[in-house]
This record gives C-alpha cells, structure tokens and sequence, in this order.
C-alpha cells in the first residue's frame, strides 16, 4: 500500500451546529480581539448574515468593521481595498464571512497586514516571516474547504494569475460551520459547490500527495456529500443534508490541506480563466475523465474502489456514472456548448492545464496531449 509519512497539525478549532454563528462574539473575545474586521460580499450582506454576526459580536463587548465588497476569484485589488479598510480602522482580528472568495481575501488581507509587500511574495508555501492576526472562517457555502485551509486563492489584478499562497499560520483559528447559514444559498451556488466539495473529496483520495490521515478525511467527505448532494438539490431546506455537506465540504478541505488535490482541477482552471465557467462547474466537467484517464493507474484504481463500495456501488465504472448522474441533476452539463470552447481553443488550454501547480499531484504523469483529449472527451469536441 502507498503509505507515505505525515505531520499533521490541526489548527482550526471546529465549531459545528444549528446556530453556532450565535458564538462568533465570544469565540473572537477568546482569542483576543477588540476590534474585529468582518470580510463579506454584498450578496451575503444581503442575505442578512453579516448583520447577525455584527449582533453578536457586539453583544460580546467588541467593536467591528465591516468590509463588504469581496468579488468572486477575488484579485490583489480586493485584497488592498480591504487592507486599506483595516488599516484605517486600527482591527485586531479577522472574520472571513461567506463563500471562499470572502475567505480567500480575508486571509489574503492577513498575509498584508501583518508581513507587508504584495501578494505575489507569499505565492507557494511558508513565505511569511511574522505571526498573523487570529482569523475566524465562517463558510455560508458547502464547497471550498477554504475554512480548514492554509491556503489564500488570490488572482493577480492584471494578469489573472490565480495564485496560492499558502502558509500554516494563515489557517483560521477557528472555523464556525453554521448549516443554517447554507439554506440561504442561490439553487445554482449550492449546485456548483456541492459539486466542488464531492471532487475534491474524490481528487484528494488519490493524489501522489495523499497519506492514511488524508485518506481518513477524503473517505469521510466522500461519504457525506455523495450521501447528501441530491437531497439539497432536491429541497435545498433539509437541515441533515445542509449539515451532511457542510462538514464533508469542510472534511475535504482538511484533506486538500494535506494532501494536494489533481487534475480536474488542473484542468478546470484554464477553463474559469479563459471562458469564465464558474469553478464547481469546470471541475465537474472533467472530473469524469479524470477518474477514467487515473484509474488506469492499479492504486488509483483501488483508491476509487474503495471510494465506490463506501458508497454502496459496485465498481469504478458504477462510480464515474454516479458522478455524471450528479453532474446532471445539478445541471452542470446543460449549456456547455454555449460557453464558446471551440476544438481550436483545446491546445492551448491543454498547455495552461499541464502548467498548474495540481498537475504535478496527479497519480498518473498527465501531459498537455493527455489533457487536449481530455477535454475533448469531457466536452463533446
Ligand atoms: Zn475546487
């Protein structure tokens, strides 16, 4: 058995429940604020989390500032407005409050706050030299695992390089994962990140990276989300399934952080980047092939065997027409051929595939011809 080593350290404290958003104010006193600096968007301000938050955190004697205007694949430029903001403000700790791009700039702010000059100079791992502020991750989607992760996913402003940039003391100090902030999602983001959350439990499984901890939580993820994904499909109010893809969301975020995730994200992310296919979507597109094109590989194989028999399913090929049975239903495939990718655009995006990061964690070596294929097969070309 493929058995590497493994120094796993949690640093996130879990805060799992109904209502467990009630206590971010204590939970940030505890770790020493006076002043807090809540990241967020408009579209969950307008959900009305953020003013819940500020409630509570107020009732818990501490000041707040609010920041409320993250984008989606949030950019340098996010990151410096809410730099700018915190700076004025004089805060003492950070609250990340929404999807993963609220997370992603909240812990991207932190990078800058503490250790100064840009974000390209903590692009990769470990490059910051200074303690950060304590941050605390609340998710109001089951998808990036971004609230169990080092890692701050911050696109370059001008070339749209998406950039990693992870370092363990960036992970959240503590993670609230509130189901019931998930019921208020758009049918279409529970859709994309559920699909998002189940890939990564399933790219995590088999990454060259992955080790018997890892493996624990991908398995786990795996169970919860394939368990639970149609059931919020279908009555996107059912608290046991909003609560099942919650944790497996986080779960695999846990695995990410261990072990690296592979190539359907590889190739997922030339497509966000050139045609604009939103993340969960691009990976769900690929993740099909990728099991198929990674299965050829004996442990890969048996690494998603197992992954099927925890699911009640008989075999690998049972697997990969689950998933596309998942991808259907949440409607992932329908209007593919109208995003625009034409037969012409695949060498080049098998290129920008073969390039990323994730490519090289992939179980079997994947080149840009492998990937030109790929996407041909995933795509209808
Ligand atoms: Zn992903």
């Amino acid at each position: 058995m493929h058995s590497p080593g493994f120094d796993f350290q949690p640093r996130t404290r879990l805060v799992f429940g109904a209502d467990s958003l009630e206590r971010v104010g204590v939970l940030a006193r505890d770790l020493g604020a006076k002043h807090a600096l809540l990241v967020t968007d408009k579209g969950i301000a307008a959900a009305g989390h953020p003013a819940r938050a500020v409630g509570f955190i107020e009732a818990a004697g501490l000041h707040v500032t609010i920041f409320d205007e993250v984008r989606e694949n949030p950019t340098t430029l996010d990151v410096a407005r809410c730099v700018e903001v915190a700076r004025v403000a004089g805060i003492d700790t950070i609250i990340g409050l929404g999807g993963g791009s609220s997370m992603d700039t909240a812990k991207g702010t932190n990078f800058l706050l503490t250790n100064g000059g840009e974000m390209k100079d903590y692009w990769g791992v470990g490059k910051a030299t200074r303690e950060m502020l304590p941050l605390i991750a609340i998710p109001t989607t089951a998808g990036t695992g971004s609230e169990c992760q080092s890692f701050a996913l911050i696109s370059d402003e001008t070339t749209h390089q998406k950039m990693a940039c992870g370092d363990p003391k960036a992970a959240a100090r503590v993670a609230i994962l509130d189901p019931l902030l998930t019921i208020s999602q758009p049918p279409r983001v529970t859709a994309c990140t559920g699909i998002d959350a189940l890939a990564h439990a399933v790219e995590t499984a088999v990454t060259k990276k992955r080790n018997p901890l890892s493996a624990m939580y991908s398995r786990e993820a795996f169970r919860l989300c394939f368990g639970a994904l149609e059931r919020v499909l279908h009555d996107p109010r059912d608290l046991s399934a909003r609560s099942s893809m919650q944790l497996g969301a986080a779960f695999a975020g846990t695995a990410i952080e261990n072990s690296m995730l592979g190539a359907a994200h590889s190739a997922a992310n030339p497509l966000t980047a050139r045609f604009g296919i939103v993340h969960g979507q691009a990976v769900g597109l690929v993740l099909p092939r990728v099991v198929e094109f990674n299965a050829r590989d004996p442990e890969a194989h048996d690494r998603y065997l197992d992954l099927a028999i925890l699911a009640g399913l008989e075999d690998v090929n049972e697997l990969i027409s689950e998933i596309e049975t998942l991808l259907d239903a949440a409607g992932m495939r329908e209007g593919v051929a109208k995003v625009g990718v034409t037969r012409e655009a695949l060498p080049e995006l098998a290129r920008e595939a073969a390039r990323q990061w994730t490519a090289t964690f992939n179980p079997r070596p994947i080149a840009a011809a492998d990937f030109e294929q790929l996407y041909a097969d995933a795509l209808g070309l």
